[in-house]
């Protein structure tokens, strides 16, 4: 009898099938090279063997299996399920962003697709080729933080794999001739954890992991709330250590790439080569290769990476620890699958048997509230490592500054005398806005015309140079002289964002040295690079920037940071704006004051008295998180419900209106009160295409496996007709 395989393909069905050709031995998980059309070939997924022929007249033949062992554990395999089910995507999709570059694009050639595959396992190597004098060392260690750093790592170690030091490093020490770059084979021998090279914990932090460690006899899940500058990293990897020594592996997620660079150092001055990271800015070729390596390691492997390292093979997976849980990074928005990295994290440890460990100073409303309710174990740390004093607080009023003449440009006096001490003793100062550009908007004074994009309504933002500049389309166009709609002079800029801060703040200081990091100076990792080590070294002193700056980093001298506009963080129209913009303003004050000098964090407001901001005075993180959670209960807001928030997108106002009325009326009669919606968002038209909301909010109390069911059912049988049949259905499962 004839055998047919379900194939997952990196293409929107769940599902294709092909017969089995005879004598080839398959089973489930095993990757195949299937072929598409004429030439195209692509890499697929067996995911299950029947004997059921299915209705199509012609069937494909599938003889060619690709690796000796089967590229997904039965574990993997029910990972993805969970994935495509609960958020609500295709097999396919998930497989998208699970496999890296195994997968060739529809086109490729099957000559260039088995070169590809079976390419030797080579990889670069940075090798110390000399030394360097006494003198031009210490002169590296002042200057050149990063370089130093690698330098004294292959002094212990002769040689570093290229993918894991830092590439600006590599091209400066090159230079200086000190290093080399050699490509050879990979040996996959393990090598020994030094603990000696562990940190000794401090009282308070030994207590702390003891307590962890009592915890996840009893739950799998452990929240650790620690203060920034607590010394959490420490606490991960004496657990980390821990479960490699017993022959487990490790996963270290952080919410971001910018952050894995800056842990891995600090994490390979422990674990060493044994460390592997693994983010989307690697080749795909050294993802495959890691992805490989995994499939097939002995274990004790101790990955850091971002969300999607969730789906690398990890054989002995026995413990998961996610680095500020409550970064809303964590959340893939886009493309499919939109999922959560820190809840997928909790669904791999339990298809594992893992532990999880969740750490933030500031601690999501969902983690908060699963460990009141005994969820989770909560272990707390107050204090920071070595007494260190916790930044503090200034709120500073805008419009009473502006009353009392006491503001220039988008400056209190207040934050400038401060800004104006700091450089007068060689400190450093970290300013944020969370908008980028000089405006974000331009308007007619005297007509009320904006700029707006032709293709968004959105309004545009003026950038550096006079141009306006669609941040949803990339549309732009110079700034007009005279206002399009009453001729007048007066078109002028409106609010500021964070072009205008560095621009304003240069004409102010004009001797300090002024950088910017933001989306516009981002261009690349080795930009991020150059401005960040600059800043390290002291050759900058003051940095403008958005959220990037008020993450993770961790600079010794600065000992003031600025909020110029808190205001929008407070008022984004969001249920979650009090506790985000309380995480954000926490998050950036933790940035100042870490080395010696006490930090300042002066923050600018309208709102001087808005409870939020009282809160962050006080470092209060327990009445921010009792009053959101009590606030969220009342309103059936996650986690006490879930959410579907599902979008459509068509170029046909009408058509899709009338899709959307349809739709939500169908899904009344199912959900009765807990359908809200169609509502129109506040840009409502993106390239082109106008956009429509309909929200779904399910109490906890409701089966949600069911109420996603029903969805997919009402969707495929409202959007079937064949006017809607090309309109753009999104859900978000869990969207903030
Ligand atoms: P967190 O992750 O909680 O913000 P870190 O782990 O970055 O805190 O620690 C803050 C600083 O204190 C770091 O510079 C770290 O090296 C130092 N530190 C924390 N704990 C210890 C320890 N037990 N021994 C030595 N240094 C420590
Ligand atoms: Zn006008
Ligand atoms: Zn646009």
């Amino acid at each position: 009898m004839p055998l047919y395989a379900d194939i997952v393909l990196p293409l929107y069905q769940p599902t294709y099938t092909f017969e089995v050709a005879e004598g080839c031995a398959l089973s489930e998980g095993d990757a195949v090279a299937v072929q598409f059309g004429v030439k195209a070939v692509y890499t697929g997924v067996v995911w299950r063997i029947h004997d059921s022929r299915p209705d199509a007249k012609r069937i494909k033949t599938i003889s060619q299996k690709l690796y000796d062992q089967p590229l997904l554990s039965p574990r993997q395999m029910k990972f993805w399920e969970w994935i495509a089910d609960y958020y609500m995507c295709t097999l396919g999709e998930v497989m998208r962003v699970a496999l890296p570059a195994l997968i060739k694009p529809k086109g490729a050639d099957e000559e260039e697709f088995a070169r590809e595959q079976f390419r030797p396992r080579t990889e670069s190597f940075v090798r110390l080729l000399g030394a360097l004098s006494l003198d031009e060392r210490a002169k590296l260690e002042r200057r050149a933080p990063r370089q130093y750093e690698l330098l004294a790592l292959l002094e212990q170690r002769g040689e570093v794999r290229r993918a894991e030091c830092d590439p600006a490093a590599i091209v400066a020490l090159r230079k200086k001739g000190v290093v080399e770059v050699v490509e050879r084979e990979v040996e996959s021998s393990a090598i020994e954890v030094d603990v000696s090279v562990l940190p000794t914990l401090s009282e308070s932090q030994s207590r702390a992991l003891e307590q962890i460690i009592s915890d996840f006899d009893k739950v799998q899940t452990v929240l650790l709330r620690g203060v920034t500058g607590s010394g959490k990293t420490e606490i991960y990897m004496h657990l980390a250590a821990q479960t490699l020594a017993e022959g487990g592996d490790v996963l270290y997620l952080v919410p971001e790439i910018a952050m894995t660079s800056q842990l891995l150092a600090r994490i390979r001055r422990v674990f060493g080569e044994r460390v592997t990271p693994y983010h989307s800015k690697l080749t795909n070729l050294r993802r495959s290769e890691i992805f490989h390596r995994l499939g097939c390691s002995e274990g004790g492997e101790l990955v850091l990476g971002t969300r999607s390292a969730l789906f690398l093979p990890i054989c002995n997976l026995r413990l998961i620890i996610v680095d500020e849980e409550h970064d809303s990074s964590y959340k893939q928005t886009e493309p499919a699958p939109r999922y959560q990295g820190r809840d997928a994290a909790v669904m791999l440890a339990y298809l594992n048997g893992a532990k999880v460990l969740l750490g933030s100073a500031t601690p999501s409303i969902e983690s908060y509230v699963r460990a009141a309710t005994g969820k989770y174990r909560e272990v707390v740390l107050s204090e920071r490592y070595g007494g260190a004093q916790l930044p503090e607080v200034i709120i500073s009023d805008t419009i009473r500054a502006a009353k009392r003449g006491e503001r220039k440009s988008h400056f209190n006096k207040v934050l400038l005398d401060k800004i104006e001490e700091r450089l007068e003793r060689g400190e450093q100062v970290l300013l944020f806005q969370n908008r980028r550009g000089v405006s974000p908007f331009v308007a007619c004074e005297s007509c009320g015309w904006t700029a707006r994009c032709p293709h968004c309504n959105v309004s545009l933002t003026l950038h550096g140079g006079g141009r306006l500049t669609c941040h949803y389309c990339g549309y732009n166009e110079p700034q007009p002289r005279r206002c399009p709609a009453c001729k007048s002079a007066e078109v002028m800029p409106m609010g500021f964002g964070t072009e205008k801060v560095e621009q304003e703040i240069a004409a102010l200081f004009p001797e300090a040295r002024v950088a910017r990091l933001d989306r516009d100076t981002l261009t690349s990792e080795s930009a991020c690079n150059r401005i960040v080590e600059a800043f390290e070294r002291g050759e900058t002193d003051i940095l403008v920037g958005t959220q990037i700056i008020t993450k993770g980093f961790d600079f010794s001298r600065v000992t003031l940071v600025g909020v110029l506009n808190a205001d929008n963080l407070l008022n984004a129209p969001d249920y979650r704006a009090s506790e985000r913009a309380f995480q954000t303003i926490m998050q950036f004050a933790g940035r100042g004051g870490r080395g010696e000098m006490r930090g300042e964090v002066v923050i600018q407001t309208a709102e001087p008295e808005h409870p939020v901001l009282r809160q962050v005075a006080r470092g209060d993180y327990e009445s921010m998180a009792c009053e959101q959670s009590a606030e969220r209960n009342s309103f059936f807001y996650p986690p006490y419900s879930r959410i579907v928030a599902i979008t459509m997108r068509y170029r046909n106002a009408e058509i899709l209106h009338r899709a959307a009325k349809g739709l939500a009326e169908e899904l009344r009669k199912r959900f009765s009160r807990r359908v809200l919606g169609p509502t129109i968002p506040p840009v409502d038209r993106v390239r082109g295409e106008h956009i429509v909301e309909i929200m779904l909010k399910i109490e906890s109390g409701a089966s949600f496996a069911r109420a996603r069911q029903i969805l997919r059912e009402v969707l495929k049988e409202v959007l079937s007709p064949k006017e809607y049949r090309n309109i753009v259905t999104i859900c978000n499962v869990d969207a903030s």
